[in-house]
């Protein structure tokens, strides 16, 4: 079916965005003071022109885009005492929003019991998952996932996913990119057979090595996101992606604000999807599954 035809045909669809990141007035306001605090941070937002952006941004946007929910995360501090403060603002925003946004729970997973402790705590304050989780801004490592047990088991018990920050082996290299590619998610994923795992950024290309046949059974947990998907692949990954996986293993994510919402959903629209459930998976039903959300009950648009 042709994707003009699918948009048309279908102009209410409830869209989800499954990857943003939001942050409190706090660190919006007091960058520097952060960017002293954690590497990874730096790493990023060093950089002023780097948008960090707050809840009510992301409404507004999600306004202008024609997006009705987004799952929210945080960001991967390396120090718990921050993701703590970092989840109450996440939880407290969502609570205000009407039921627009749900969020993830951010833990630093070697922080050992409190760690876990902290995981249990994001799920009693009503986090959909815990992530993004990120290998190189926490300094774990996903070929020794013994050491992160705790936090994984916290999710299996809860019946929550984890999304994890994922990254291709190859291509060009820009900030943020990381070390956690396929080969290092496979090891992650064989030790824990249970888990729902969110590989965010199309997996790093970790759904191409499903074309064999071991890799395939491996992953039957994973879905994945396409989170800044434009500035990894062509459009042509999404056909590519949900032929080899299937129409229920990809959740439209934009990583907003990294993506515009607004221009990255227009084109996404414009995928040649098999027929309007497809469509209707990907840009919503997929996400609201995974993450046990609610369909948001506001006007028509
Ligand atoms: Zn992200």
């Amino acid at each position: 079916m042709d994707a003009a035809v699918a948009s048309e045909l279908d102009p209410h669809l409830r869209v989800v965005d499954a990857h943003t990141h939001i942050f409190s007035p706090d660190v919006v306001r007091g960058r520097v003071a952060y960017v002293g605090r954690d590497l990874w941070f730096e790493h990023l937002y060093a950089n002023p022109k780097a948008l960090l952006i707050s809840a009510e941004d992301l409404i507004a946007s999600m306004d202008v885009a024609g997006i009705d929910q987004a799952v929210v995360c945080g960001f991967p501090w390396h120090d718990l005492g921050i993701c703590r403060e970092h989840n109450d603002h996440l939880a407290e925003s969502c609570a205000r929003s009407g039921g627009r946004l749900s969020w993830l729970g951010i833990v630093s997973p070697l922080s050992g019991p409190m760690a876990v402790r902290e995981a249990e705590r994001c799920f009693r304050l009503g986090a959909a998952g815990l992530g993004e989780l990120n290998a190189d801004a926490q300094r774990f490592d996903l070929r020794e996932p013994a050491r992160l047990a705790g936090v994984v088991d916290v999710c299996v018990a809860a019946a929550r996913p984890l999304m994890l920050h994922t990254t291709e082996p190859v291509g060009h290299s820009y900030p943020g990119k990381g070390t956690a590619t396929p080969d290092r998610v496979i090891a992650f994923l064989r030790a824990f057979p249970d888990l729902r795992i969110v590989a965010a950024h199309w997996g790093g290309g970790l759904p191409f090595y499903e074309l064999m046949p071991e890799v395939a059974q491996l992953a039957t947990k994973v879905v994945y996101d396409t989170a800044a998907s434009t500035y990894l692949y062509r459009f042509q990954v999404f056909r590519t992606v949900l032929d080899v996986v299937g129409p229920e293993r990809v959740l439209f994510g934009s990583d907003f604000p990294v993506l515009r919402q607004d221009r990255f959903l227009r084109r996404v629209r414009e995928t040649p999807w098999r027929d309007r459930d497809e469509a209707r998976a990907v840009l919503g039903g997929n996400a609201r599954r995974v993450y046990g959300l609610t369909a948001f009950q506001g006007a028509d648009r």
